[in-house]
């Protein structure tokens, strides 16, 4: 299972689709990905990448995505399981297992939230757009929902009111930022993006990182910039 999200001057589709390939190791049963247009165009499918393949079009428009391998923990590997899940203009990957996900699944459902999956995952999701709702800040709501989430998670983000950011963040799950020339990454680990860079930012747990094509921040839970150590990786990728 992985993520990865890419934002750059190249078409995001290709590169999540690279990316997540070299991912494929780490074993999945199920693919999708999000790119961000002037919409949040979303394909799934269980199975292998070979699969989502055939059923994306030729062209997708966008230069910002986030990709998902999953392996399964809750809920079967079906289309409707697969990452990314989406709630209004909000979309997520996520790795890991939310451990008070029916708690904040019953809460959610109270608020008026139709559940599209049996994904523990999906709490993730309407949590951020319910943040969103109550205060206009993606980032507060972001930091928000973290806080509400027991268990581990590595989590992309994307809202199409922000169409060339991610934002990322982790607990007990690795995630890492690729330091790219004209695009810039977060992924599980750094097989991800070794193609394009070795500059990487290892996050610690409940960091959290906004990636833009020239720039990546780094936050704590209470938005405060922190400051990160950029690590040179000096190891080759065998193709
Ligand atoms: N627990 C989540 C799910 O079952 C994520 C699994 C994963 O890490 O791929 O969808």
């Amino acid at each position: 299972c992985g993520i990865v999200g890419y934002v750059g001057v190249n078409p995001a589709k290709q590169e999540l689709i690279d990316s997540l390939k070299k991912l494929e190791y780490r074993g999945y049963d199920s693919v999708g990905i999000t790119i961000l247009n002037s919409s949040l165009d979303t394909y799934k499918s269980p199975g292998k990448i070979a699969d989502l393949e055939t059923i994306l079009p030729v062209d997708i428009d966008g230069y910002t995505g986030i990709g998902h391998t999953r392996w399964a923990t809750h809920g079967q590997p079906t289309k409707q399981n697969a990452h990314p899940h989406l709630s209004g203009n909000i979309s997520i990957v996520h790795n890991g297992i939310i451990e008070n996900y029916q708690q904040l699944k019953e809460e959610l459902i109270e608020a008026g939230y139709e559940f599209r999956s049996e994904t523990d995952t999906e709490v993730i999701a309407h949590l951020l757009n319910s943040y969103y709702q109550q205060n206009d800040d993606f980032h507060t709501a972001f930091q928000n929902t973290l806080k509400r989430l027991d268990g581990s998670y590595a989590v992309a983000a994307v809202c199409d009111d922000m169409p060339d950011i991610i934002i990322t963040g982790k607990k007990n799950s690795p995630l890492v930022v690729g330091l790219g020339n004209g695009c810039n990454f977060a992924a599980s680990d750094i097989t991800a993006f070794l193609k394009h860079t070795k500059d990487v930012v290892f996050l610690e747990d409940l960091e959290i990182a906004q990636v833009q094509q020239n720039e990546v921040q780094f936050f704590d839970l209470e938005g405060n910039p922190i400051q990160k150590k950029k690590q040179r990786v000096e190891w080759d990728l065998e193709d």
